[in-house]
């Protein structure tokens, strides 16, 4: 799926499978996972992509061949690719660790092509071994959502009381991993989104209530996740003396003015750019221990731009994942008059087929046991959307 031009649709195309270079893999993509970022680039919020360009940097998939110097990883190897696709190992950040603010990064998906493909070239040290226990499917929300939002919790030092504004793909896994250190979870969610609020409880957080309201007592930190310049204000009223407010995404909304006294008492107020491959590592390796469980509703990758739409309007609970399959079968007019339903094993026709034929395809793809609800969604272009749910 390419982009060739900020705020167009992406585009099905054909392309050549790539070559891999000096120091890079072939990968034959399995899933890739949709940050709110890809949204930013696609929106033209974001205004130096390449282009044209294949977006999309929380890559699953195997190794099939490996370029001149490339020793890390063996054909079949299953790895991750995430945003971070470059840095040059010696400007004065790299020097210090900074590596996530390196002058001359390159980032997967944005500057190198990324995901939104069946195949990608990546450079073998910025990938990541996958921790046995996930599949494909649930492995590829921990590559960005799970990476910067660990980034984000890690710069809240060792806050007790954690805020979480905005409850989507970030928030949904770093909740998990905040509990599991003995820190408390608040989340916040728009207005009266009682559906994310009980999502958020379900994973561990003690409260959850509207963004437009005070918690129950003052937090430590806020991990600010929606792109929304106002929840800066709203969180540092939230905040303790001494507290911090951390902003995890790429871009935000003008962030309104504000008085004094809502920093003083040493409150701070931070961004978190990127991220460095030792955040990497270390998520990977706390995900199973907690373990993480992600969320995710899988499209077909074709049906990208759908994804992109449900991610800007929030119409799903935890990431959405694109699967590299492709459904060679139509619906027919009965099934396209049900708009949502589960799969039913009593029920018969098309559509029930065509959900289990997806069901296996995603088995088959994403080499799963599936563990966990997965939802399933499918949009014929111009017609009514269907989704089903299967669980694994
Ligand atoms: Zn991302
Ligand atoms: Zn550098």
């Amino acid at each position: 799926m390419q982009l060739r031009a900020a705020k167009e649709p992406l585009r099905l195309v054909e392309l050549p499978v790539p070559s891999p270079g000096r120091g890079e893999v072939l990968i034959r993509v399995s899933v890739c996972a949709v940050c709110r970022t890809d949204l930013h680039i696609v929106n033209g919020e974001l205004t130096e992509p390449k282009l044209p360009l294949v977006i999309g940097h929380m890559i699953v998939g195997r190794v099939e061949a490996a370029g001149e110097g490339a020793q890390r990883f063996a054909a079949g190897d299953r790895i991750g690719v995430p945003w971070l696709g470059y840095v040059d190992e010696t400007c004065r950040f790299c020097r210090r660790g900074l590596e996530n603010l390196c002058v001359n990064a390159r980032f997967t998906g944005y500057h190198l092509d990324g995901g939104y493909a069946e195949f990608c070239v990546a450079d073998e040290r910025f990938c990541f071994a996958l921790p046995d226990g996930y599949d494909d499917l649930h492995a590829a929300p921990l590559l960005c959502a799970g990476l910067i939002g660990y980034r984000a919790l890690r710069l809240a030092g060792d806050a007790e009381r954690v805020g979480l504004y905005g409850f989507g793909d970030s928030a949904h896994i770093i909740a998990q991993v905040a509990h599991y250190q003995g820190r408390r979870v608040f989340a916040f969610t728009s207005p009266g989104d009682t559906k994310k609020q009980q999502f958020a409880r379900s994973l561990g957080a003690e409260w959850a209530g509207d963004s437009t309201i005070a918690p129950p007592e003052p937090l430590d930190a806020a991990l600010i996740f929606a792109p929304v310049g106002a929840l800066v204000p709203a969180a540092l009223k939230a905040l303790d003396p001494g507290g911090i407010v951390v902003c995890a995404g790429i871009h935000m909304s003008d962030i309104p003015s504000f008085s004094y006294d809502l920093l003083w008492m040493e409150r701070q107020i931070r961004s978190v750019a990127n991220l460095t491959r030792r955040d990497g590592e270390a998520l990977l390796e706390i995900a199973p221990k907690v373990p993480v469980r992600t969320e995710v509703h899988a499209y077909p990758l074709a049906e990208a731009n759908t994804a992109l739409d449900d991610l800007a309007h929030g119409r799903f609970d935890g990431a959405a994942v694109l699967l590299t399959i492709c459904l060679d079968e139509q619906p027919s007019n009965a099934d396209r008059r049900d708009r949502r339903w589960r799969l039913d094993p009593r029920r018969r026709g098309r559509g029930h087929h065509l959900l289990r034929r997806l069901r296996r395809l995603v088995a088959a793809e994403a080499g799963a046991q599936l563990t966990g609800a997965v939802q399933l969604g499918i949009h014929q272009p111009g017609r009514k959307r269907w989704s089903g749910h299967l669980d694994g």
